[in-house]
């Protein structure tokens, strides 16, 4: 329910509110993405593990009870936790509880991803639908990815954000990347991704860097409906936005979560 109020609050439904949003934009400083390396005074994971603390307003975030999270929607302060480099993550940290209630709110607001800052916590941390274009979705949690490798060859399309919600917009992409990750487990992965799930890693590692689709917006903002009637003539459904989930991948969520929250069930 607070997901709706703030989005009640801020979403755009006209072009007129759309331009509003843009000019939101243009105040907001764009953030450099430098090569998406992990910062080089990052210590040791054991280090790291042992010295890790969390701020009071995260540690407040996971202490709600519930499975979902709020999703944080754009302000236009420098300080807003969307805009921060989020934090390298430890790879044996916990965050079994984090993970699944991610995966909850991506799947709730019928997106295909969502990442960290997304939810509050400044962490180099993401959920994936990957193939979601396909009836054999999969969706995984990802730790500290960067991007390895990209292709020359990129790929034009028209994104929506969970945190700027009722408008989206043409943003270009590399087309083909290889991005080193470490899974729930904290184990090390190296992978390819192609096309949508190409386009749905980098708008969420992105994330992690502060920086926002708008930020490489081609041409301006457009309400939704716009967007819809842009991805029809294009046949696609790029992230985060409106998506329709298959019944199998929400299925395969929830009972994950409800293994985490016993007895918890929404339909
Ligand atoms: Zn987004």
């Amino acid at each position: 329910m607070e997901l709706m109020k703030r989005r009640d609050f801020l979403t755009i439904t006209s072009t007129a509110g759309a331009a509003v949003l843009a000019g939101c934009a243009m105040r907001c400083p764009p953030v450099q993405t430098g090569t998406g390396a992990a910062a080089p005074t990052d210590p040791p994971d054991s280090d790291a593990l042992a010295e890790w603390k969390w701020p009071d307003e995260e540690r407040s975030l996971l202490e709600v009870q519930g499975p979902d999270f709020e999703v944080v929607v754009r302000g236009c302060s420098d300080t807003d936790v969307l805009r921060l480099r989020a934090r390298t993550v430890p790879a044996r940290l916990d965050l079994t509880d984090v993970a699944a209630r991610m995966a909850r709110t991506m799947v709730d607001a019928s997106g295909v991803g969502i990442a960290g800052p997304q939810v509050g916590l400044s962490l180099r941390v993401a959920t994936l639908m990957l193939d979601y274009k396909t009836d054999k979705p999969h969706t995984i949690f990802v730790r500290n990815p960067v991007i390895i490798e990209r292709s020359d060859e990129t790929v034009d399309g028209y994104e929506g954000c969970l945190s700027i919600p009722g408008v989206g917009g043409k943003v270009r992409r590399n087309s083909w990347i290889k991005v080193t990750y470490e899974n729930e487990e904290g184990e090390k992965i190296t992978t390819e991704a192609h096309k949508h799930n190409a386009v749905l890693w980098q708008h969420e590692i992105d994330h992690l860097d502060g920086v926002l689709y708008v930020d490489r917006l081609l041409g301006e903002l457009m309400s939704m409906e716009e967007v819809r009637i842009k991805r029809k003539e294009l046949d696609e459904l790029p992230p985060e936005g409106s998506h329709i989930i298959p019944g199998s991948e929400r299925l395969s969520i929830r009972g994950r979560l409800n293994s985490i929250w016993p007895g918890i069930h929404r339909s």
